[in-house]
């Protein structure tokens, strides 16, 4: 083994904390809160085969592993402040570590959030980070204000939408094939996702609602409807959709869009009457956002395309990448 674990973390995972009182190096960070703020904390571990592939290039690696987290802080209106790594490696790879610590450091850098702290461990490889920010008391975006006649929001990139990250996950599994710069794209959707932070501090106030999208926009915006005990429709055809993911079959664009995961945009209600102020908001913080559906009193989601009518898509039960569905 060429370097030590403590070699490692001085070389690779020690760098100045000007935000903390004290950072890396002793048994605790220790962290001064700003007068009259409270902590929004949040954790999201990543372990490889379930959360990525071993082909991610360490450098993205890094990037998405603080990405999701920092999501998690979006989601909230929270500013970030503070993090801790937890990392096991299976074995000693310099490169590899320090591709991580450079995705991982570009990223905090662009947030102004620093590491403070981690553990470092040998053992299958596995990243968990922890993210503290701060919020103003009452002002955190929560999951359970929304209220019926409230609009339903969701932010994408401008020009592109839900779901490619799950059509590059496709590719990978080896159910489709897109061309070469097709795939980069959606590959990059994948592996460098983009955390709304500035979307969730201009939200604030505004939203009544919010949840980050990881695990597919049906499931997720079901966590805010149990928690703020209300339903909602969605107009399938306001749903952003990228030119790439266009391209597909409908069945497989709304599969995409609906139930693909790892997309990390914000889903946030408003009242109805909010929507020029969500849409500066939006511009403020240079991410588009689309009105995609309403609040409604009636528990359940339904979807309804243009013309009004139901859709009675089994998202769940039905995968339009099984071989059966591309014949
Ligand atoms: P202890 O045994 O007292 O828990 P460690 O020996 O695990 O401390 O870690 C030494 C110092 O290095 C601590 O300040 C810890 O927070 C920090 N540290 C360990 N691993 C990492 C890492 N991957 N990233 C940042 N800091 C780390
Ligand atoms: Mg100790």
């Amino acid at each position: 083994m060429a370097l030590g674990e403590f070699d490692l973390i001085a070389k690779y995972f020690s760098r100045p904390t000007p935000g903390a009182v004290l950072g890396v190096g002793d048994d605790c960070a220790l962290l001064q809160p700003a007068a009259g703020m409270q902590w929004a904390v949040s954790s999201d571990m990543l372990v490889e085969g379930r959360h990525f592939l071993a082909t991610v290039p360490p450098d993205r690696l890094g990037h998405k592993a603080l990405a999701v987290n920092l999501s998690d802080l979006a989601a909230c209106g929270a500013r970030p402040l503070a993090f801790t790594l937890a990392l096991a490696l299976p074995r000693i790879d310099e490169a590899f570590v320090a591709g991580l610590a450079q995705g991982l450091f570009a990223l905090a850098d662009q947030h102004g959030i620093e590491l403070v702290g981690g553990d470092t461990t040998a053992g299958p490889l596995n990243l968990c980070i922890t993210v503290m920010g701060e919020v103003p008391p009452g002002q955190a975006l929560r999951r359970d204000g929304a209220r019926a006649g409230d609009a339903l929001w969701v932010s994408h990139p401008a020009g592109g939408g839900l779901g490619d990250a799950r059509l590059a996950l496709e590719i990978f599994r080896g159910h489709l094939s897109l061309p070469a710069e097709d795939f980069e794209a959606v590959r990059r959707a994948m592996e460098l996702p983009q955390p709304r932070v500035a979307l969730g501090l201009a939200l604030r106030g505004l939203a009544s609602a919010a949840i980050d999208l990881s695990d597919g926009l049906i499931g997720d915006l079901g966590h805010v409807l149990r928690r703020s005990g209300v339903g909602a429709e969605i107009e399938v055809d306001r749903l952003p959709i990228s030119p790439i993911l266009a391209r597909r079959p409908r069945p497989q664009q709304l599969q995409c869009a609906l139930a693909g995961g790892d997309d990390y945009e914000l889903l946030f209600s408003a009242p109805a009457d909010a929507e020029a102020a969500v849409l500066a908001a939006a511009v403020a913080a240079g991410v588009a956002v689309s009105r995609i559906g309403r609040i409604e009193a009636a528990p359940g989601l339904r979807l309804r395309d243009a013309k009004g009518a139901e859709l009675t898509l089994a998202l769940q039960g039905f995968d339009h990448f099984s071989e059966a569905a591309a014949a």
